[in-house]
């Protein structure tokens, strides 16, 4: 299985990592010859969501990108990934792909709460949720499955091909999300 990490900028690194612990092939995006290569599915990391759409735009690797996402492309997106992929920004702000059925709102839990971990259910089982001055979902449409809330905000979402978390699973010693988004890529291998 081989999957791009988006690596123009954020932690990009910790995913790549992952995957590779997972038996996988991690091929990291930098420009736009790196995405000439079959992939079997896309990992969107966390960092600063209008830096990396810049970059994405001046890359020329926005459009490419967005079509692959929209052919069916399994594609995970945490933190400012989630962003990208989300429809909508609240209190304005432009969208990036725009593929995903939601509105984020960016840097939601105030300076003090910038950061934090704690302990939620993702798909029925009890993780750990790194949050690092994340977004959350709100007006999710009805083809989107929350897979995740925290304090009655929505954090993690899935959409068909898309899967997004508002906090960062790479930062944990845990599998669980990784192993969801892997499930989605199989079942489409199959197919
Ligand atoms: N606050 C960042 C943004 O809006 C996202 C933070 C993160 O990815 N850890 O892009």
């Amino acid at each position: 299985m081989r999957i791009g990490v988006l690596a123009v900028q954020g932690a990009f690194a910790e995913h790549s990592a992952k995957v590779c612990q997972l038996g996988a092939e991690a091929v990291e995006i930098r420009k736009r010859h790196d995405i000439q290569t079959e992939l079997d599915g896309l990992i969107l990391p966390g960092g600063e969501s209008t830096a990396m759409r810049k970059l994405l735009t001046e890359l020329d690797l926005l459009e490419p990108l967005k079509e692959m996402i929209q052919n069916g492309l399994p594609v995970f997106g945490t933190c400012a990934g989630m962003i990208l992929l989300a429809k909508e920004i609240s209190g304005g702000g432009t969208p990036c792909f725009g593929t995903l059925d939601i509105s984020v709102h960016r840097n939601a839990y105030g300076r003090q709460l910038g950061s934090f971990r704690c302990v939620d259910i993702f798909a029925g089982k009890e993780i750990e949720m790194p949050f690092i001055r994340a977004p959350y979902a709100t007006n999710v449409r009805d083809n989107v499955t929350v897979l995740a809330s925290h304090d009655n905000r929505i954090v993690a979402v899935r959409q068909d091909n898309q899967l997004a978390t508002a906090f960062h699973p790479e930062l944990t010693e845990d599998f669980t999300v990784y192993e969801y988004f892997f499930q989605t890529i199989a079942k489409r291998l199959r197919k």
